[in-house]
């Protein structure tokens, strides 16, 4: 028997599981999760309004229904099993825990009261335990969200849209309450260059075209007359797509709706301003573009905000004894290749980029190389496995949760959902593991 080991059940863990539980003979693979709930960021980062893209989960399931494959929920590998007890007891070790770690602003005013980084905010909003007591205070009137790629349209949308619009999302009950209270006006898209450059995909962009209560404004002094020269076809025809919406926005009527979302370009934050510790509004400067890269301009203005959102990318979280470059917030890796017998794949090996398919390919690539290692240089076959693992757990009383379990938690948050939702989340650890036993 070959013992694998995976740390993580986002995407990039069930791909790798996938293929080495189908293509690996005599391979028993363990998937390890810090959370009692497998799927990573399609359950905890996918918009709650976007149903359809977690319908992966489905194919995911199959993989965890293997007889080889056992999903071992509610173990935190750092904490509670240590990166060298994982390796004195597998073969090979794929680690692939994502990237939720809010990478700062680095600008004063980012401890006041009000500050919020998008993974905490999106993982507050979709239930996940580590932000069950946020409770953002979304008691004002002008919301700056920062950055300019799709979490940082998920966010605006979501304050957008109306109780109504949210009722076939799995939003959990108390974010919504919270979002449909709260009296916003105003939301700041903000983008540090210009449309050109923009992240965004057209998909998510055109959506604010349709809100119920939500008007989108550009200013059309900011929208270029034309695309600078040497731009990929491809990437050109994408960016053309986002002008046509944004000049569409930029004809909108400021006074259509009482909801204005606007999307604003070239300028980067300096300084979130407060008052009793809390915040009172963003000061900002503006850029120029040059050669697709910002440079500012001396030139500053302040927007009435009351929250700021920031949603500039993520870091992943180190585990102790595991390599990690710590400047780039990623495992250390050399092409997946961690050290001998251990490997990386997703968000963590990469940095945060890439939709849902980016990563399969990504773990395809790192699970024909495991098997080609082990071809190469076969186990030597006295690795303990899952046996070792457990004996620690119980002795430790950590309680793992099953994939049984877990669809156990899956089924009671379907069944508790009512008025149209799909589910209604636990978002405590301690309610999930009441629930399993
Ligand atoms: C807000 C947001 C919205 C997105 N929307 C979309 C979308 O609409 N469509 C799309 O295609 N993509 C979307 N993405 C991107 C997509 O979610 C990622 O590409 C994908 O989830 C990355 O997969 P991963 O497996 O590398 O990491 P993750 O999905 O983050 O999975 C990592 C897993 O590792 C676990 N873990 C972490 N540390 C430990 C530990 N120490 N021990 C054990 N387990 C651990 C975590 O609990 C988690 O389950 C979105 C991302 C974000 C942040």
């Amino acid at each position: 028997m070959i013992n694998v080991a995976i740390v993580g059940s986002g995407p990039s863990g069930c791909y790798i599981a996938d293929m080495l539980s189908k293509k690996l003979d005599g391979a028993q693979v363990d998937i390890y999760d810090r959370l009692p709930t497998p799927f990573g960021l399609v359950r905890a980062g996918v918009a709650p309004d976007h149903q359809g893209t977690k319908n992966i989960i489905r194919q995911f399931e199959r993989t965890f229904s293997r007889d080889n494959v056992r999903f071992m929920g509610n173990i935190n590998i750092g904490s509670d099993i240590s990166y060298q007890e994982l390796k004195d007891s597998y073969d090979v070790i794929a680690i692939t825990i994502g990237a939720l770690n809010d990478r700062n602003l680095g600008i004063t005013g980012e401890d006041l009261s009000g500050v919020y980084g998008s993974g905490e905010f999106v993982a507050w909003y979709n239930g996940h335990p580590d932000q069950a007591d946020l409770n953002p205070d979304l008691n004002c009137n002008g919301i700056a969200i920062i950055g300019n790629g799709n979490v940082a349209l998920d966010i605006s949308r979501l304050l957008a849209k109306t109780a109504a619009e949210m009722g076939s999302s799995d939003i959990t009950a108390e974010a919504a309450s919270a979002i449909d209270s709260s009296p916003v006006t105003d939301i700041y898209l903000i983008g540090r260059r210009g449309p050109v450059e923009a992240s965004f995909t057209n998909a998510e962009l055109s959506e604010f075209a349709e809100l119920d209560r939500c008007i989108a404004l550009v200013d059309p002094a900011q929208m270029p007359a034309s695309l600078p020269e040497g731009i990929d076809p491809k990437e050109a025809k994408a960016i053309e797509k986002n002008l046509d919406t944004l000049r569409a926005y930029a004809a909108n009527n400021a006074d259509s709706k009482p909801v204005r979302l606007h999307l604003m370009f070239c300028a980067s934050p300096l300084e979130i301003c407060g008052s009793d510790g809390k915040v009172s509004s963003l000061k900002l400067e503006k850029n120029t573009i040059i050669d697709g890269r910002a440079k500012a301009t001396g030139e500053t203005f302040e927007l009435p905000v009351q929250s700021v959102i920031s949603a500039i990318g993520y870091r992943s979280e180190a585990i102790g004894g595991m390599p990690f470059d710590s400047d780039r917030g990623i495992v250390s890796n050399n092409e997946g290749l961690v050290e001998t017998g251990v490997y990386t794949a997703g968000w963590c090996k990469r940095g945060p980029q890439g939709v849902i398919p980016a990563n399969r390919s990504d773990s395809m690539t790192v699970a024909k190389q495991i098997m080609a290692d082990l071809e190469a240089t076969p186990p030597a076959g006295n690795k303990p496995g899952s046996a070792a693992i457990d004996e620690l757990l119980q002795a430790r009383s950590v309680k793992t949760v099953s994939f049984q379990q877990w669809q156990t938690i899956n089924e009671a948050e379907i069944s508790r959902a009512v008025d149209g939702k799909p589910r209604e989340k636990f978002n405590r650890i301690s309610e999930m593991l009441e629930l399993i036993d």
